[in-house]
């Protein structure tokens, strides 16, 4: 599901693509995924794309007031509209020449005044989108916690101390901080030396402030390098992103710890697969960890006895990370 990153990157992407074009019309496919299908049919044409940004995983495009009215509109919150996008799963959105094939799963088309299509795929339908005005726009995202790039160290440590939850589970709870996902909580976990499955109340300050670094580095870093593309990621140029080259940890399950050459493994922590290694990441007490299927166990084995005999790495498998701290 595209994170922090990749919905910067889409974002940054269609601001430098259809910044202040006009929508002309709409054309819609399926639309169980759209909260008031009508209310776009009826409100988007006339309107100009006005700024597009992101908020924590959702994208916004303000719009222009109503075609005519330059601003110099009354009565209702109208005038402060905005198309609310969220990707989900597999949602892409991307500008194309109006005249070329639309490609399957196509569900949303905005004609744009310069004769191009502002087109949203989305094979599996999880994503979302709504028109919404002000006041109703401004009630959905009192639901999101901090963005995890503005946050302050202070703010952050406090957020992620007073709870007793798992610290993965408050990495990925919006309400807490918006955007961050399976993928970049596995890596700043990683990065930080913090296991998934550690109670946030149980962090010592310290340990709280490297995660907030370990998490602002990779999440800048996975915006540089456009994302992580994992299934079929595509920024609005239609592109994979890089950042999947740099992972650590999610993914990697069996494969050799970076620091220390133990295989990382998995376990599921607040209902989702959660990759972390089971030396650098010491568990809390009682953490259970998933055995490696059978496969990635022969491969592990086999690259860990080659790290040995030429001496690389040499810490082998050991950790089962299921040791108490
Ligand atoms: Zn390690």
């Amino acid at each position: 599901m595209p994170e922090l990153p990749e919905v910067e990157t889409v974002a940054r992407g269609l601001r430098q693509a259809i910044l202040g074009r006009r929508i002309l019309s709409v054309t819609l496919g399926k639309t169980d995924f759209i909260d008031d299908p009508v209310a776009l049919e009826q409100n988007l044409p006339g309107r100009r794309i006005e700024a597009i940004e992101r908020y924590g995983k959702f994208m916004l495009l303000r719009l222009s007031a109503p075609n005519g009215t330059n601003g110099r509109f009354h009565g209702d919150d109208a005038k402060q509209a905005s198309l609310l996008v969220h990707l989900g799963m597999t949602g892409q959105m991307a500008p194309s020449p109006a005249e070329k094939p639309r490609e399957k799963h196509t569900h949303v088309c905005l004609l744009l005044d310069d004769g191009r299509e502002l087109r949203y795929t989305d094979a599996r339908r999880f994503g979302r989108m709504a028109y919404l005005t002000e006041a109703p726009l401004a009630e959905e995202l009192t639901r999101f916690g901090a963005d995890p790039l503005e946050v302050s160290k202070e703010e952050f440590v406090k957020r992620i101390r007073e709870r007793r939850a798992r610290v993965k589970a408050l990495l990925l709870d919006q309400s807490v901080l918006r955007g961050v996902g399976n993928i970049y909580a596995d890596e700043s976990l990683w990065r930080a030396k913090i296991h998934p499955a550690q109670l946030g109340a149980k962090l010592a300050p310290k340990q709280a402030e490297s995660l907030w670094r370990a998490l602002q580095e990779i999440l800048r870093k996975a915006i540089v390098l456009r994302g992580s593309s994992i299934s079929d990621f595509l920024d609005a140029e239609g592109e994979p992103g890089e950042y999947q080259r740099r992972h650590r940890a999610y993914g990697r399950e069996g494969k050799a710890c970076q620091r220390c050459s133990t295989a990382i493994r998995r376990g599921i922590v607040a209902g989702r697969s959660s990759y972390f290694c089971p030396q650098c990441q010491p568990a809390p007490r009682g953490f259970a960890v998933l055995p490696l299927p059978p496969r990635v166990a022969r491969v592990s084995a086999e690259r860990m006895r080659k790290a040995r005999r030429t001496g690389r790495g040499g810490i082998g498998m050991s950790g089962t990370g299921s040791r108490a701290r």
